[in-house]
């Protein structure tokens, strides 16, 4: 390998040179191998500028933040604990006003975890603090028993449908390889749905819970799951379960477009809508279908029929709403105060 040029340490531009001598033959000699590459040299990170204002969050809840980020940043948007949202251009502004739906995951209570970032090209971060107050939210705390007859029912119907599970080994194992990994896996499959989001607000108004139903699990219930008596696992659920009638026609909660259709693991039958700008819904344990991909619904619309497929104890329906993959409480998102609020006051909306 050969001699890379030194990097001044000052702003502007620098070419990088790499040389590679050839292995030479008893007959010919060939010429080295030269590599060039012209770098940006930045030192200062691009700057941040907070334009919206009141960022009243809470554990589990979503928000809306408006920022202008300077024009050598590459990636801009929120970070909230371990997760990260990016930013989107705001609708018929300059391209330096960006906006950023973020979620607080339900496990993030400390303020300072929620910040802005806008990076260069140089690996350059600005950060910035920008949340008023996050109000504490700690998941409430349930126990489930496993009975087999519950097992049977659930374990062999997902396997069946989920080529990557063998269904080898006693059920209880099977079953914990459904509620842990494939739990995860299909959470990661919604994540890079929402990476086509459309950059537009495609809902209006207040989401729509089932109606007639009642509330069977809320958001950030986190559930020691039991069996024979002793505790083999805990998971947090992390939507929205309502009930009315077995076979209920569920309604599009909103406004958007189809992305999924189609089983999904413990979710069973889905129906994944994309509302724009990142914000997707989760509409599971269909025993129906009504919809295709890339369908155009409206709010109301019915999507399928409830059900009790995937990880479901009986017939109902989980309403999961996902910001860039993390999964945020429904209950904002069906409050048109909330809504207004919340979001109404950082941005217009259609
Ligand atoms: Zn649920």
């Amino acid at each position: 390998m050969g001699r890379g040029e030194q990097i001044a340490p000052e702003e502007g531009e620098v070419i990088l040179r790499a040389t590679a001598e050839r292995f030479s033959g008893p007959l010919r000699r060939p010429a080295p191998v030269v590599v060039e590459k012209r770098v940006a040299v930045r030192l200062t990170p691009p700057s941040l500028q907070l334009l919206s204002s009141q960022h009243y969050v809470r554990q589990g809840g979503a928000g809306l933040v408006v920022a202008r980020i300077g024009e050598t940043a590459i990636r801009s948007g929120v970070v909230a604990g371990e997760e990260e949202f990016l930013s989107y251009p705001v609708p018929g502004a300059a391209e330096s006003e960006r906006l950023t739906l973020f979620g607080v995951p339900w496990n993030v209570a400390d303020p300072s975890r929620v910040r802005l970032f806008a990076e260069d090209d140089a690996g350059n971060r600005s950060e910035l603090a920008f949340i008023d107050l996050l109000a504490a939210s700690p998941p409430r705390r349930d126990t489930i028993d496993l009975p087999d007859s519950f097992l049977e029912r659930v374990v062999p119907a997902i396997e069946s449908r989920t080529p990557t599970l063998t269904g080898k080994g006693p059920l209880i194992e099977r079953y914990l390889e459904i509620n842990g990994p494939l739990r995860a896996q299909n959470r990661q499959r919604i994540a890079e749905l929402s990476r086509d989001s459309r950059q537009d607000f495609l809902w209006k108004g207040a989401f729509l819970q089932l109606p007639n139903s009642q509330v069977r699990a809320r958001y950030a219930e986190t559930r020691t799951y039991r069996y024979q008596g002793r505790a083999v696992d805990t998971q947090t659920h992390l939507g929205l379960d309502v009930a009315s009638l077995a076979r209920a026609e569920a309604p599009a909660p909103n406004d958007g477009r189809v992305v999924y259709a189609e089983y999904l693991g413990i979710y069973g039958n889905v129906v994944v809508l994309d509302h724009g700008f990142g914000l997707l819904s989760l509409n599971a344990h269909l025993s129906s279908i009504d919809v295709a991909v890339g369908q155009d619904v409206i709010k109301g619309e019915t999507i399928g029929r409830s059900g009790a497929t995937g990880l479901a104890g009986g017939d109902h329906l989980h309403l999961g709403i996902f910001v860039q993959g993390t999964a945020v409480d429904p209950v904002q998102w069906i409050d048109a105060k909330w809504i207004r609020d919340n979001i109404g006051t950082k941005i217009r909306l259609p």
